[in-house]
């Protein structure tokens, strides 16, 4: 059995057979043995071919899924008249001798460069409607049929066309596992609109050998097809060939699940309130831009961790101040007037980038990581604290910085935010500050907390790294099992210690590590008074209906009548 993990774009549960889609390859260098007038005439027969296959699926779009849907295909259909893409595609004929269905690909690839390059959101999103449509043409030429489902199928692909999804019988269609693919595409937007479990990112096998190997970004991965899946789209994980005990987990897993989700999604709109009247706000942890879509879908309140590595994390140079800007802005635009917590950079431990020039660590998780390298290299930490600063005036945003040890690592951490302010401002750039909060990651932290607190504005418990070092066990290391436990009593000692050091100075505090989601101590999170919880997105409404579900008494609460975290951060 082989198991992989990807990113949760629909949640869900199925399992089935795979039906495998390989993305065509464009061989430029074959040659046709069609003379260029008989390519031609087969590039205008699909062309024709084409356009009644759109007018035909605008029709199917809107009667299932919906006018507004059904305006992709249109934009298609409109796309197939446009000259700049079928007078580039006979000239490439004309020149090139190439067959007319790798012309189409060769200028649906070019075109859709062009676009992808470009700075608007919409007009990049034109990069996969360019290869929707060139590809359709390609397929046609080819003498394909668009993909018919015989039977219920679980569908993997490197990434998949809107036209593709919405052409499918979705009666058929269990999930889709896509190798690519982002959290805004049409086709995760479709799947989500059909409701169909949806893993993107997913890394998939190069072999099933023994425990099987993922297969790197470049390499090719096995051939699929007729294999058995099984999906959780709400863990992101996947099994390939799982063994009786896995499927009869996942078959568990799957009734509990599509049985709480229609009681959940009930809940959209619905405070967190206990039972005894507590009211804890249930926000949402992102990595990327694009997982504020599913934010909004399960109704988060705010987001309590914006992942910000993930913005420096496999590329070669560090992001600049407005890549950085943007990034924020649209979060907080998206987000449209609900916070969002940025933790400033915490790169180091298992999130490497090579362009920092950071030195080999024997014990990186104790190394050179977070805060530290941002007071170390303060050019770094600035670049960031102005995109922030500058996106804080476009929305509701609030930051805090990761891996504090003690008050004097706070203070040099706001210096260096002061003097960006007193930059931007000589700039007469438009900023805002933001509330200032900081992770309470490290026992040092936890039992500093009461001091901590007359220094920030809330606390966020990153109980991932809080349990690592109050254990003292690796959170990588996948032999310590039991040792490394969440729930060792002193790990929840320190919660209850620092839930009480905040209130006591009228400050908010918020949990986001894994452990906000741990429906077992829901009922203890009531009990300290924790005022907000930050959980992966598709956990939001599970943990909402915990909490409402609770009889707990709340022992140390900040106030009764809270909102919004922007009125709740500081009470002071
Ligand atoms: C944590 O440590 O609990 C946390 C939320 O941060 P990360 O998992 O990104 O280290
Ligand atoms: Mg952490």
């Amino acid at each position: 059995m082989y198991v992989g993990h990807g990113r949760c774009a629909c949640a869900g549960i199925t399992m089935g057979k795979v039906l495998h889609i390989k993305t065509p390859e464009v061989v430029d260098s074959v040659r046709t043995s069609k003379t260029v007038e008989e390519e031609l005439n087969l590039f205008e027969s699909a062309l024709l071919k084409a356009q009644a296959e759109l007018d035909s699926l605008i029709d199917k779009a809107r009667a299932e899924i919906g006018a507004e849907q059904a305006e992709i295909f249109e934009i298609h259909r409109m796309m197939l008249d446009d000259p700049d893409i079928g007078d580039n595609i006979r000239e490439r004929i004309k020149q090139g001798g190439i067959n007319a269905a790798d012309a189409a690909i060769a200028v649906g690839r070019e075109q859709a460069q062009e676009f992808e390059q470009l700075d608007d959101d919409y007009m990049r999103e034109r990069a996969a409607d360019i290869k929707d449509v060139t590809s359709r043409i390609a397929r046609i030429v080819r003498g394909g049929e668009a993909v018919t489902l015989t039977e219920s199928v679980v569908i993997v692909a490197d990434d998949l066309q809107p036209s593709q999804t919405v052409a499918m019988d979705r009666s058929k269609i269990l999930g889709f596992v896509l190798r690519k693919g982002t959290q805004n595409s049409h086709a995760s937007i479709l799947a989500r609109t059909m409701n169909i479990p949806l893993i993107i990112n997913a890394k998939l096998p190069k072999s099933l050998e023994g425990e099987g190997a993922a297969a790197s970004d470049d390499e090719d991965c096995l051939d699929l097809d007729g294999k058995f899946m099984g999906v959780n789209a709400v863990t992101g994980t996947f099994y390939v060939e799982p063994d009786e005990a896995t499927i009869a987990k996942l078959q568990q897993e799957k009734d509990v699940f599509d049985q709480q989700r229609i009681r959940q999604l009930a809940l959209r709109g619905q405070p967190g309130i206990s039972k005894s009247g507590h009211r804890i706000l249930t926000f949402a942890n992102i990595g990327q831009v694009d997982d504020v879509e599913q934010v909004l879908e399960n109704d988060g309140e705010g987001i309590g961790l914006f992942r910000s590595e993930f913005l420096y994390l496999g590329r070669s140079t560090p992001p600049t101040e407005e890549e950085q800007f943007k990034a924020y802005a649209k979060v907080a635009s998206t987000m449209n007037g609900k916070v969002v917590i940025i933790r400033t950079l915490d790169i180091g431990a298992d999130k490497k980038v090579d362009y920092f020039n950071l030195p080999e660590e024997e014990n990186p998780a104790m190394g050179v990581r977070a805060l530290r390298i941002c007071l170390m290299q303060p050019d770094i930490f600035k670049t960031q604290l102005r995109a922030i600063y500058r996106a804080a005036a476009r929305g509701n945003i609030a930051m805090m910085f990761p891996m504090v040890t003690r008050l004097s690592e706070v203070e040099e951490a706001k210096a260096i935010c002061q003097e960006v302010e007193a930059e931007l401002k000589a700039e007469g750039q438009e900023y805002a500050v933001p509330k200032i909060g900081i992770m309470i990651e490290t026992p040092a932290a936890a039992i500093l907390s009461a001091q901590l607190a007359q220094h920030v504005d809330f606390f966020s418990v990153g109980t991932n790294d809080l349990t690592q070092y109050t254990t003292a066990c690796d959170r990588q290391n996948q032999n310590l099992g039991k040792f490394y436990d969440p729930h060792h009593e002193a790990v929840l000692e320190l919660l209850r210690l620092i839930a009480r050091n905040a209130h006591a100075a009228g400050i908010a505090a918020g949990i986001c590590g894994e452990l906000a989601a741990d429906p077992e101590l829901t009922d203890l999170f009531v009990e300290m008074g924790y005022d907000e919880l930050s959980v992966s997105p598709g956990a939001i409404l599970a943990l909402r209906e915990r909490i409402r579900a609770s009889t707990a008494q709340c022992q140390s609460e900040l106030t009764n009548a809270r909102v919004h975290l922007g009125e709740i951060i500081k009470h002071r």
